[in-house]
């Protein structure tokens, strides 16, 4: 089983991934990165003395990580979703750290050089076509949540309507009912669903980078494998990537722009709560408080694997979000 030497690394998994810096010009704020995913930061404005932090989790990329040994390291554990495993991946980070670089792949939709979602969709039909006795059926379904509403990703544009999330979850394991589900048998079918996603995603312009992905969008793989037997497994990958989480100046925005990031600031916050809540084992696990928890609610928790990568920028001006995205991942760690 694909899932025997994942037990050994827990459910909970919190990845550091700092992109490589812009700015040569720029102080590096990462100081220092170990082996065993430790990491330390220097304020670059204050003395040593005082502006020094240590992290640790179960692993840090530095700048020059290619995209392959990041997949390597939750390989298995995307193998575990054929065994009937739920997993959900996340990356969290501010905007402009490299959340999207991560799940789907440099900017400007370049064919090569792909991220998580297409490594992992790549090699569950691989898996597909080596388990002969085992009969795998593979959908896509990607959705966004905007100001805590789901919408369809995958579909027209014109036709992108509010979902309804159903709390008690059917005997097929959908918990949103009305989102399109798409079968699909190749690489080059996933790219394509991808890209309209992609495209339908909400973004806005904020003053911090021109283009600013304000929403979560959620690229769910549903995996229905039946043997001779007659048995059959369900399971489902979640591959999220997160609204950005750099905290917006009140006294700078208003209307629209100040409702989203209150509503991301939320999410945020209720998936941080849920996480760090199934690490301490407590018996509330407070799903409720956020559609995106709720949505992910039979995929976080029991017997499911959860991995968080978390983002930053190494530049000097990005340090105090560096140091909240760190705070935030350290938190959810049980490193
Ligand atoms: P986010 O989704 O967090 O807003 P992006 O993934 O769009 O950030 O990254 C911002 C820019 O940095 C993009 O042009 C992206 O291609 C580039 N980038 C991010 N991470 C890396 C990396 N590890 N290596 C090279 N370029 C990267
Ligand atoms: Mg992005």
């Amino acid at each position: 089983l694909y899932n025997t030497v994942q037990d050994l690394k827990g459910n909970i998994r919190v990845y550091c991934r700092i992109r490589p810096s812009f700015n040569c010009s720029s102080k590096d704020v990462i100081e220092f990165i170990g082996e065993d995913g430790s990491l330390m930061v220097l304020d670059p404005l204050k003395s040593k003395k005082y502006g020094r932090k240590a992290f640790r989790f179960n692993r840090v990329f530095g700048p020059a990580a290619k995209q392959d040994d990041v997949f390597k390291d939750i390989q298995p554990l995307i193998r575990s979703v054929m065994d009937g495993y739920n997993v959900c991946v996340f990356a969290y980070g501010q905007t402009g750290s490299g959340k999207t670089h991560t799940m789907n792949g440099p900017s400007g939709g370049a064919d090569k050089d792909f991220g998580i979602n297409y490594l992992a969709l790549n090699d569950l039909f691989q898996i597909q076509n080596v388990r002969k006795d085992i009969d795998y059926e593979i959908n896509v379904q990607m959705v966004e949540i905007y100001n805590e509403q789901v919408r369809d990703l995958l579909v027209a544009e014109s036709s992108i309507t509010k979902l309804e999330i159903r709390s008690c979850t059917s005997d097929t394991g959908l918990s949103l009912p009305d989102a399109t589900r798409h079968s699909v048998k190749s690489t080059a079918d996933v790219l394509n669903l991808i890209k309209l996603g992609e495209l339908n995603r909400a973004v806005s312009f904020t003053s911090m980078n021109n283009q600013s992905s304000r929403s979560h969008s959620i690229l769910t793989v549903y995996v229905h494998g039946k043997d001779n037997s007659g048995s059959s497994i369900r399971s489902c990958l979640h591959l999220v990537d997160l609204a950005g989480s750099e905290r917006i100046d009140k006294s700078e925005v208003t209307g629209d722009r100040l409702k989203e990031a209150q509503y991301i600031n939320k999410s945020l916050s209720c998936l941080g709560d849920v996480i760090m809540a199934l690490a301490q084992k407590n018996s509330h696990i407070p799903y409720r408080n956020s559609k995106l928890t709720l949505l992910l609610q039979d995929s976080l928790g029991g017997h499911a694997k959860t991995v968080m990568f978390a983002h930053v920028s190494p530049e000097e001006d990005s340090f105090s979000e560096t140091l909240s995205t760190l705070k935030f991942a350290q938190n959810v760690s049980t490193v």
